[in-house]
């Protein structure tokens, strides 16, 4: 099956770097764009330049230094904005400006106090000045989902006249569904001419979890650009992660077959050089990076992996580049796990030895959530140099009337599904 292309637009260093905790020197930004590159993005949004002079003189390094994707920065639809962005991306071998306007009544009258039609012409002369500086010409109308559809698609069609290449409808404050999001890209395709000679894009936000469910349906709905960040950084909730929408995308070929110019294997050097720079740590659980996503606990899950890594997993921590630490020992591990975490740590554990060390660490797993390669080592070692008593332990699984209940014990306890 041909598969259409769909262009990743990282916002990591503009949208995720401006949520709170996240700000980073021009240096560090110039790393991460560097890794960015390797990760394989299309477009890197690199700042907001008239936010501060630091930012625009970020994006104009990495304008200079980052050639293969276009840099691409964000301007209000004012003059000095426009010229501030034109002057960041200026070095760039490929140059972006990103002009943006709220069209929702809510923003015009609440926040920027304008009509209707001042809206519209302050996008089309922003777009047509953004023109006299590049070709590539992206125009994102703000809040864009709960704008008045028609008033939006007059903004849309005057736009694209205008010169813009790619037309970002955003769902700002993540309101929409995604079946909402599906129906409202394909409706604006649809009503507005011209639709077929500019990409789509999509940029959504996590305030309801539905980012990534979001921006899938907007490329069911026609969109091929998606906007993104590392570790879903951003604005309040964040943005949609790019890992999750590239491992979907990798997954699930079967359903979404689009592809993606990402090297998948620099997914989690990625985001550990965010979480390095920042200072702020990945959620454990959060899908792809974070630190549970390919360990496992429960007794009857570590059993299935050790025998077929597929029981549980549905890619592997090697995929994206990360380190495969699948068990993680706790007081719902059974003695299997045990038994291959001492071989690991260099203790061939069986018989009596296994019983009392496995014992001796359930005890320990009451009291605490994990048992690390310490308590391990501490164990074992306790258990090697004690003095023999004589006394073997007493394993009360190992009697001919447990053997059904020995199976269990095998693989641990803990939940099954
Ligand atoms: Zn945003």
């Amino acid at each position: 099956m041909a598969q259409e292309q769909v262009l990743i637009f990282d916002t990591t260093l503009r949208d995720g770097e401006q949520a709170p905790g996240f700000s980073l020197r021009p240096a560090e930004k110039l790393l991460l764009a560097r890794q960015l590159d390797a990760l394989g993005v299309d477009i890197i949004e690199a700042g907001f330049p008239i936010a501060s002079p630091a930012d625009a003189e970020a994006v104009r390094r990495i304008a200079a230094e980052i050639r293969r994707p276009a840099i691409a920065c964000l301007a209000r639809c004012h003059r000095a904005d426009l010229e501030k962005a034109a002057w960041s991306i200026q070095p760039a071998e490929k140059g972006r400006i990103h002009t943006f306007i709220a069209t929702s009544d809510l923003h015009l009258q609440a926040k920027l106090r304008i009509s209707r039609e001042q809206c519209l012409e302050a996008a089309v002369d922003a777009v047509r000045f953004a023109r006299h500086h590049t070709f590539d010409v992206e125009f994102s109308a703000e809040d864009a989902t709960r704008s008045d559809f028609d008033f939006l698609c007059r903004v849309v069609e005057a736009v694209i006249k205008a010169g813009a290449s790619t037309i970002n409808l955003p769902d700002t404050v993540g309101y929409s569904t995604p079946d909402e999001l599906r129906d409202f890209f394909a409706r604006v395709r649809e009503r507005v001419p011209n639709t077929d000679k500019v990409v789509f894009s999509a940029h959504c936000h996590d305030d309801l979890g539905l980012a990534v469910a979001n921006t899938l349906a907007a490329i069911q709905g026609g969109a091929r650009q998606v906007e993104c960040t590392v570790n879903g950084i951003g604005e309040r909730a964040g943005n949609t992660a790019l890992e999750e929408l590239v491992m979907a995308f990798r997954v699930r070929a079967d359903r979404m077959p689009y592809h993606v110019g990402i090297d998948a294997k620099q997914i989690y050097p990625s985001s550990e050089l965010l979480t390095r720079l920042t200072g702020q740590p990945v959620q454990v659980n959060k899908a792809i990076v974070g630190r549970n996503a390919f360990s496992h606990e429960a007794g009857i899950h570590q059993d299935g992996i050790l025998k077929d890594r597929r029981t549980y997993e549905i890619m592997r921590a090697e995929d994206v580049g990360a380190p495969w630490n699948p068990l993680i020992l706790g007081k719902h591990s059974g003695r299997h796990a045990v038994q291959r975490r001492c071989s690991e740590l260099g203790f061939e554990l069986e018989g009596a030895e296994l019983v009392e060390v496995y014992r001796a660490l359930m005890a320990i797993a009451d009291d605490r959530k994990i048992l690390t390669d310490n308590d391990i080592v501490a164990v074992v070692s306790g258990v090697r140099t004690k003095q023999p008593t004589g006394q073997e332990p007493i394993d009360p699984f190992d009697t001919p009337a447990a053997a059904g209940h020995h199976a269990l014990h095998e693989s641990g306890y803990g939940h099954g599904v």
